[in-house]
């Protein structure tokens, strides 16, 4: 059975090219880029060369760009980095109650270490207000950390608008762009963003490996103590082979980023379009237009999320439940919870990550086999009988 996957925006397939770009770097240019020897500034420049595409990307510095084993370890090197480094200044930092585990967990630990934390609200489409934003802001604020694009329900923050306010009241501004990259243009100086997580595995890279844009000026302790790599900031030997995967890889979405998105949008548009029209008690979770290119979250009433996805899956369709529905916890997904979803409608819901790979065949095939799903599970629901 060919897998038709639907998930992107937990993971995506590495292009080949990439992988072809990578090969040389295990096994002919394995050298430690740290070594004095000829053969190890092979290696060196390599790793020079993906930071300035990097840089090119989101318009930074290549001094400005600190590679990381991925977009988890960004976040926290660029939160708890930035708290413990500035706590002088203040120990009040501001965030929102949609932003993933990686950062809403590491302000959790920030917490306990004597930072105080306000988790902003967010509104029915997942938007944060700039009216609360500016209200929250104390004499001791030091950071704000605002995702650019939600993964689970695809709404963009005005991130350009929070640089702003961020600038005026000289606080630093992270924004974890995780999901944004290859999905939109970034301009860290036009947005006024002091500190970017970004991860190659969400953009057809290879996983493992990610990295953190700092501004000049901004200060951010290390996480790790050994050697001197990245500048002082990251030790540990580089992971050459996979940060000149990322490298490539990200210049490559970013050429590819307009063709990407409008045959993405199509195939998203598409899907909303016919599920709306040929299902009720639907609702399409997050903001219609603000949204990234690729997501589409819908609450199927009545039924349960869990359900819907094991029997597509028995298709051979990978996607998402919005629920973080494991076998340990059966609450559901905090981010539909926090845009006012009941509990019962957010237990209903599957994000559909639609990817560059997709084709219109395989969406059709996802929405036949939804609108089945859906209605044969409606039938056998006693929640579906009583409404
Ligand atoms: C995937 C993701 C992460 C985590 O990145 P990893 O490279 O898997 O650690 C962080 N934030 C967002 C928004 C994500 O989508």
């Amino acid at each position: 059975m060919k897998i038709k996957y639907f998930d992107n925006a937990a993971t995506t397939a590495v292009d080949k090219d990439i992988i072809n770009y990578m090969m040389p770097y295990f096994s002919e240019n394995y050298y430690n880029p740290s070594s004095i020897y000829t053969p190890s500034r092979e290696a060196f420049n390599a790793i020079e060369e993906s930071r300035k595409k990097v840089a090119n990307v989101i318009n930074a510095n290549a001094n400005e760009i600190y590679f990381t084993s991925g977009g988890t370890e960004s976040d926290n090197l660029a939160i708890k980095g930035f708290a413990y480094a500035n706590k002088k200044k203040g120990n009040h930092i501001i965030t929102s109650s949609i932003e993933h585990p990686a950062v809403i967990n590491t302000c959790k630990t920030l917490e306990k270490e004597g930072f105080e934390v306000t988790y902003l609200k967010v509104d029915n489409n997942g938007l944060i207000s700039l009216n609360d934003l500016e209200k929250s802001i104390k004499d001791n604020t030091i950071l704000i950390s605002i995702m650019t694009a939600n993964n689970e329900i695809g709404t963009i923050e005005p991130i350009k608008e929070i640089g702003n306010i961020a600038k005026n009241h000289n606080i630093a501004f992270h924004t974890d762009a995780v999901q944004a990259i290859g999905a939109m243009n970034i301009d860290v100086k036009d947005m006024n963003i002091s500190m970017l997580s970004l991860s190659s595995h969400k953009f057809y890279g290879p996983k493992g490996v990610g990295a953190l844009y700092v501004k000049k000026g901004t200060l951010i302790n290390r996480l790790n103590d050994g050697g001197h790599q990245e500048n002082n900031k990251r030790s540990g030997t580089e992971n050459v082979p996979c940060i000149v995967g990322l490298g490539f890889a990200i210049e490559k979405a970013h050429k590819e980023l307009d063709e990407n998105v409008k045959k993405i949008t199509e195939l998203r548009d598409y899907y909303i379009k016919e599920i709306e029209s040929k299902l009720q008690d639907v609702i399409l979770n997050g903001d219609r237009v603000k949204r990234l290119p690729g997501n589409a979250n819908f609450s199927f009433k009545h039924i349960e999320g869990e359900s819907i996805l094991l029997l597509l899956d028995a298709k051979g369709i990978c996607v998402s439940t919005g629920s973080a529905c494991s076998s340990k916890s059966l609450e559901p997904s905090y981010v539909l919870l926090s845009i006012g979803l009941a509990h019962e409608v957010a237990h209903g819901s599957i994000r559909v990550s639609i990817g560059k790979h997709n084709t219109k065949e395989e969406v059709d095939f996802l929405i036949e086999s939804i609108i089945e799903v859906v209605n044969k599970l409606r039938e056998m629901s006693p929640l579906y009988e009583e409404n």
